[in-house]
């Protein structure tokens, strides 16, 4: 078929032979259809459904091999059963509690089952949404901190326009975003070779009665180690009584929450905590969910500003939201459940620990090379990060490694940590479900082949090898 005879399907200015245009494969061509279309207009006229399907099949093949990235946190297997769930509610709509009402049921149940596993006083009078992920979870409890902080003020008669928030220099970047959207000033406690997460350390230097609240990370998204909330919440009671300011703690749990109720459970982070206000974490990372699912718990229902609850309509009654988004996807939470009544809490715990086993195997295996030194060991959530141990060589660094690996299929990031830590580059592995310890030594062999060629260069590698800032 002839450009001409095609002519009247693409806007006329538009060349079949640029980058404009999307071509089908032959082979799924069917006689007197289109086989280019645009890539940047709406085509002009229909396609069949299969050759529709059939061009973005093929360009969505072009993706990475989601089980060679050890970069990500994010759930990339569920089982049939899931997908059979996923394709039946698909439709469904979280915020329509009306019609919905099931759905809506399973998700005051999924995090119910939550504030238990956090060692809530009294579940019942928890209060607790899903979200999209962590950071929509993350707006919120740092909206609720701000809320109560600006109601306490106003009831003493004191300004509210300068309120701050203290966090580690290592937090994930959504909490940048809550302190730039909601026009909260950021405190950052940087983290040092002697303190590595954010332990309670001269708080009193950064705490002051415009600080609505504290964030404790359980698995700092760089090196996957706790913050030890515990100690951070004595170090607050000290300020308290010396200067009866009583300043709360969400913990941003996105990882660890959903690692330490199994594998760690003596260790007390959680509502055990008395001054921990809220609790999230990301049911499509360690709660083993496809993307698309967070979670956030309060304390009670104090610890939540009534003012930030709306009401919608529910079998006739009224049901509490709140959830920055509106409309989004039932279908994650339904997963969630599933995942929940699948694997129950012993499900959980075997699934966790197999994936310590192989974070703390490979982070053994990473320690025997003469060429790293561990950052930490994959004691806390499955992740460890390593860095070139000083004076090893001059003709390489950990981007050029990451680089080899990347020819190999493997995803594994080279970074540097925060900016008061500028001169540590670090190099992560992420063990989710799914990395097996046969994948892991296939990954220890590929490290092995590749330092062996770094380390025989005979002069440096062109270039730093410096790669972008790295954020989840
Ligand atoms: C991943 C992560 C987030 C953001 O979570 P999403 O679910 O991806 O929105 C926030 N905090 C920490 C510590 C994380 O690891």
């Amino acid at each position: 078929m002839t450009l001409d005879e095609r002519a009247g399907r693409f806007p006329a200015d538009l060349d079949e032979n640029t980058n404009d245009m999307i071509a089908l494969n032959p082979v799924f061509t069917r006689p007197g259809e289109a086989s280019l279309l645009p890539k940047f207009r709406m085509p002009k006229g229909e396609s069949l459904p299969e050759t529709a399907y059939q061009i973005i099949h093929d360009e969505a093949m072009l993706d990475g091999n989601a089980r060679l990235n050890l970069a990500t946190f994010v759930g990339t297997w569920m089982d049939d059963h899931a997908a059979r769930l996923f394709a039946e509610s698909a439709d469904k709509n979280m915020i329509d509690k009306d019609e919905y009402p099931a759905t809506a049921a399973i998700e005051a149940r999924c995090w119910q089952m939550l504030a238990d596993l956090w060692h809530a006083d009294d579940p019942e009078n928890t209060i607790g949404t899903s979200t999209i992920g962590s950071s929509e979870a993350c707006m919120l409890g740092g909206l609720a901190l701000k809320r109560r902080w600006e109601a306490r003020r106003r009831a003493e008669g004191k300004p509210t326009d300068r309120p701050n928030l203290i966090l580690s220099s290592a937090v994930q970047v959504c909490w940048e975003k809550f302190c730039n959207y909601w026009d909260v000033e950021a405190r950052y406690v940087p983290i040092s070779e002697e303190h590595r997460v954010l332990d309670g350390h001269d708080l009193d230097k950064y705490v002051d009665e415009n600080t609505i609240g504290v964030v404790a990370i359980m698995g700092v998204t760089y090196t996957g180690m706790y913050e030890p909330v515990a100690q951070i919440a004595a170090a607050l009671d000290k300020i308290q009584a010396d200067t009866g300011l009583d300043v709360k703690i969400h913990v941003d749990g996105a990882s660890g929450a959903m690692i330490a109720p199994f594998c760690q459970p003596d260790l007390e982070w959680d509502f055990r905590v008395d001054r921990v206000a809220s609790i999230n974490t990301s049911g499509h990372k360690y709660g083993l969910v496809y993307p698309g699912i967070g979670w956030i718990v309060w304390r009670d229902r104090e610890a939540l500003p009534e003012q930030m609850i709306f009401y919608v309509s529910y079998l006739g009654g009224n049901m509490p939201t709140l959830a920055l988004n509106f409309s989004r996807p039932g279908s994650q939470v339904l997963l969630q459940y599933y995942m929940f009544l699948r694997l129950g809490w012993e499900g959980y715990r075997r699934v966790q620990q197999n994936s310590l086993d192989i974070a703390q195997y490979l982070a053994g295996k990473i320690a025997e090379f003469d060429a790293f030194e561990l950052w930490n060991d994959g004691a806390d959530i499955p992740v460890f990060a390593w860095r070139m141990r000083p004076g090893h060589t001059d003709n390489w660094n950990l981007y050029h490694l990451s680089d080899r690996l990347r020819q190999k299929g493997w995803l594994v990031p080279a970074y540097p940590m925060p900016d008061n830590l500028p001169d540590v580059t670090v190099q992560r592995i992420v063990v989710r479900n799914g990395l097996s310890f046969d994948l892991a030594n296939s990954l220890v062999e590929d490290i092995r082949t590749e330092v062996e060629f770094l380390d025989g260069l005979t002069s440096p590698m062109p270039g730093a090898g410096q790669g972008p800032h790295f954020h989840h």
